[in-house]
């Protein structure tokens, strides 16, 4: 930087700055592209050894401020545009044209500069360079006479700034130096501001005590951003007094400027809430994360959301509401509460099957028929429902055929029918379980303004399943109950009617989903749970137990070959003879189903997996000693070949390379050491009923049919009568009713000598249904009970191979009860060899299968005296009824 006066030549190439002005002691960097500014760096500066000055004169080119300056030189400013002039470090030409639009003002003061550095840009195709030339103002000059020199401009120029000596008298005059000390107070101010914000000030402190005021004041003005005008009358304030007080007077906005900046920007930062300072924050954090190229954010993820959703094929109004809900995520933060729950619910609306359907191929009914037999033993007749079922559909797709409601107790492939289905449509199928479902809200899902909420089973299944189409299988729906919060049965109404379900809907959801193509299957262990309702809309399937031989040949077809399957076995390593799946039926299971049956078989797998791993293993091992003996490959080896893998040649079998020489067989020392000691034998009933007041009984549970022993007992007391065994209102009447009517027949019974002794005559009695855990009830023990009490006084052992079920009246007689079926299937399971039944009940003996009533005595009952008849060893000698 020049700080003594320059030696100012007569004459000066002239660069017109457009709009800008080059201010003493300021240095700016310029890029001339212009054709007459180029051709002036190219001949004054470029090509010349000694790099002159040039004058850099402001032209602007609007009348406006061309009006408001001081008058530019006449002559010059007027015609300076005959010629092509442009402007330059604005970067932008102008061609004047002659019309006098664009005429061109000249400004008749501007500044001499020398140039710091010049460099040459590369040059075009079209043959144009450009230059980059960074200029120093040095002083100011006053236009004499412009005139063209080539296609730019030169002008006679004269000196304005003061010389050395007239400077240093200057410097004396006091009114200066109070001017240049406001001014430099005023500078150091601003500097001082300027610190708080950026360290980079420190320079320009120095320079504020090293550079003479006179060239301070141009210096600090450039620095700012001040208008074309101020820099103007800078430019124009040749005298040293009017330039220091007009400096300080721009210092002084500018300081005033920053300082008001600072307030407000204080004011807001402080009116900024939390979230609003969070929001700055994170997006500018999300700038940043631009920058690195870090595209795994929010913004992203819902972008992906939106596009998830355009392809989820939604009606058009759901996707209208689908696109409000997106457009609230949008705005909302992560973390704010309602964020997430939004989300996953555009989640959910994005990956239901709105339209996405599995293709239904031309039903085969012959191939359905094979494949239901392949897979299920037996079963004939609801095998032939069924296929009837799948026929309808394909003659008419969208029947509206009623839904098909498979009843009966666990395992005995209810689930594994309803997957049938599905196979034999070609549809996914999902299960849907019901049990235990108390809120009606598992059902259609809670509102969404439940904090957890979600949407109800059937809506999730359809999530998972992912087409709209499916078939559902509704299991376990009787054991839905009902309580304060609402009735899931009635929502399983809605569901089955094929006239609501087209418009489901889901509390969660909020929009209505169409159902109607989905194919419902329910199961159930009993009917009677169900509501009349709900049944109404079912057609009832009812599955019975399996008889032992039944059980037998399912586990011989269907569950051993999978268990085998399941466990990465074979019959080459396992094999369970007939002779040993009948045993674990007979001593370890006692169910209606076979799913305890395919339980304890997997346990034998598991076994034996075990055992053929180990082998396997050392095995493999003697198989890999040996070839490393074989010629061949001591040969391979030689010849410096790797060896990593033997070859085997195609066709061989690789089974047999490791096969197990002998495959474990199942004897009774196997189960026995795997399930365990036999749990059941025919012996049980026996050996319960070994003393006197206890009876068998058949009831009904949601596991098929049981054998219920009822014990009874007498003590010292005051006649009362206790009941235990988790009991029901309507077995502890049965109980009453029972003790009364003994009591009543006592003599008639031979219980007591005359007919007016008390038989509870200081004693209690007890009465007491084993397996006290498990709730009972029902009136089918009528029967049961009488025979326990009369066996009970009359000190006689009941039949241990006699089995009983039956309602009795007041007055002896025997109603009949349900699941006779399953009852007598139970007491076949038991070993038990005769079977009392009311008389009534004749017609549900047809259900019970031929090979084992033939195995059974069947007792037909009118009268609980015929009950005790059969019931006895010998009989029971009544005495005739007198009264009744
Ligand atoms: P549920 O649904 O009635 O409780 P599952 O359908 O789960 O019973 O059946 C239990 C197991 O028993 C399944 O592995 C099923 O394949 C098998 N199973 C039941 N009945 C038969 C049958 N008749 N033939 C072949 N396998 C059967």
């Amino acid at each position: 930087m020049a700080d003594a006066p320059v030696e100012l030549p007569g004459r000066l190439a002239i660069l017109p700055f457009r709009n800008k002005v080059l201010l003493p002691g300021a240095i700016v960097r310029i890029r001339c592209t212009n054709p007459s500014s180029v051709k002036l760096v190219e001949q004054e500066l470029w090509q010349r050894e000694d790099k002159g000055l040039i004058g850099v004169l402001p032209v602007h080119d609007s009348e406006a401020v061309g009006s408001l300056l001081s008058p530019g030189v006449g002559s010059d400013s007027g015609e300076g545009g005959s010629k092509a002039t442009g402007g330059s470090g604005g970067e932008s030409t102008k061609q004047d044209t002659k019309n006098g639009k664009e005429t061109i003002h000249w400004h008749n003061r501007g500044v001499a500069a020398r140039a710091l550095h010049l460099s040459r840009g590369v040059e075009k195709p079209s043959g144009r360079v450009t230059y980059i030339v960074v200029l120093e103002g040095l002083c100011r000059f006053s236009v004499q006479e412009l005139s063209a020199r080539g296609s730019y401009h030169v002008a006679r120029v004269s000196r304005l700034d003061m010389t050395k000596t007239e400077l240093e008298l200057a410097e004396q005059d006091p009114d200066l130096i109070a001017l240049s000390r406001q001014f430099k107070a005023t500078a150091m101010e601003l500097i001082s501001v300027l610190e708080q914000k950026q360290k980079t000030v420190g320079r320009t402190k120095v320079l504020l005590e090293t550079v003479p005021v006179y060239r301070l004041a141009d210096i600090f003005v450039a620095s700012f951003e001040i208008s074309f005008e101020e820099q103007l009358s800078m430019l124009d304030s040749v005298d040293l007094k009017v330039r220091l007080s007009k400096a300080t007077e721009l210092v002084d906005r500018h300081l005033q400027s920053i300082l008001v900046a600072e307030k407000i920007t204080q004011k807001v930062e402080g009116q900024l809430s939390k979230s609003q300072k969070e929001f700055l924050l994170r997006q500018q954090m999300r700038a940043i994360k631009e920058e690195l190229g870090d595209n795994d954010d929010d913004e992203d993820d819902v972008v992906a959301l939106e596009r998830k959703m355009q392809n989820a094929g939604m009606p058009a109004n759901i996707w209208k509401h689908a696109q409000r809900e997106l457009r609230r995520l949008r705005k909302m933060q992560p973390q704010q509460p309602g964020y997430s729950s939004s989300r996953a619910y555009l989640e959910l609306l994005a990956e239901l099957p709105w339209q996405k359907v599995s293709e239904e191929r031309e039903l085969d009914l012959r191939a359905a028929k094979e494949s239901l037999d392949r897979d299920h033993y037996g079963l004939t007749k609801v095998k032939q429902r069924i296929i009837e079922y799948l026929a309808v559909r394909k003659l008419k797709p969208d029947a509206r055929g009623p839904v098909l409601c498979f009843v009966g107790p666990p395992g005995v492939g209810k689930t594994s029918l309803a997957s049938s289905i599905a196979k034999a449509l070609n549809r996914k199928f999902i299960r849907i379980s019901l049990g235990g479902v108390k809120d009606e809200a598992d059902i259609r899902g809670h509102r969404r303004t439940y904090i957890g909420s979600m949407p109800g089973r059937l809506i999730d299944g359809l999530k998972r399943v992912s087409v709209s189409n499916p078939v559902m299988l509704l299991d376990e729906i009787d054991k839905t109950g009902s309580d304060v919060r609402g009735d899931p049965a009635s929502a399983l109404l809605e569901v089955l009617d094929p006239e609501q379900n087209k418009t489901f809907n889901d509390h969660y959801l909020n929009v209505p989903f169409d159902l109607s193509k989905v194919i419902f299957v329910a199961t159930a262990n009993r009917m009677q749970p169900i509501p009349p309702p709900l049944l109404d809309r079912m057609e009832v399937i009812e599955l019975p137990g399996y008889t032992p031989e039944e059980k037998l040949k399912i586990a011989m077809k269907h569950l051993i070959p999978r268990v085998l399957e399941q466990h990465g076995l074979s019959s080459t390593y396992l094999q369970i003879p007939e002779a040993m799946v009948k045993l674990i039926i007979e001593q370890y299971t006692r169910e209606a189903g076979v799913r305890n049956l395919e339980r304890n078989l997997a346990a034998l797998a598991r076994a034996a997996a075990v055992k053929v791993a180990e082998q396997d293993s050392a095995l493999r091992l003697g198989k890999e000693i040996q070839p490393i003996t074989t010629t061949l490959l001591d040969s391979r080896l030689a010849d410096g070949g790797e060896v990593e893998m033997e070859v085997i040649p195609m066709g061989q079998d690789i089974s047999n390379t490791y096969e197990n020489p002998s495959p474990m067989i199942v004897d009774e020392a196997m189960l026995e050491k795997v399930l365990g000691p036999p749990r059941f034998d025919d012996r049980e009933a026996a050996d319960r009923v070994a003393s006197p007041g206890v009876s068998v009984g058949l009831v009904w549970t949601s596991f098929g049919g049981e054998v219920q022993f009822v014990e009874a007992t007498a003590m010292v007391g005051k006649g009362d009568l206790h009941l235990t065994g988790q009991l029901g209102d309507v077995i502890k009447e049965s109980a009453q009713l029972a003790l009364t009517w003994v009591r009543a027949r006592a003599a008639d019974l031979n219980l007591s000598p005359t007919s007016d002794i008390n038989l509870l005559e200081s004693r209690d009695i007890h009465i007491h249904f084993p397996a006290g855990a498990v709730p009972k009830d029902g009136p089918s023990a009528g029967v049961t009970l009488v025979t326990s009490l009369v066996s009970l006084f009359s000190h006689r052992k009941v039949r241990a191979d006699t089995a009983m079920t039956g309602e009795m009246t007041l007055r002896g007689l025997v109603l009949p009860v349900g699941g006779v079926k399953d009852k007598v299937l139970a007491a076949h399971r038991y070993g038990i060899k005769r079977v009392i039944l009311p008389e009534r009940n004749l017609k549900d003996l047809a259900e019970v299968p031929a090979p084992i009533l033939s195995g059974l005595e069947i007792l037909l009952v009118k009268r609980i005296e015929e009950v005790l008849d059969h019931a006895f060893e010998g009989g029971c000698s009544l005495r005739p009824h007198s009264k009744l």
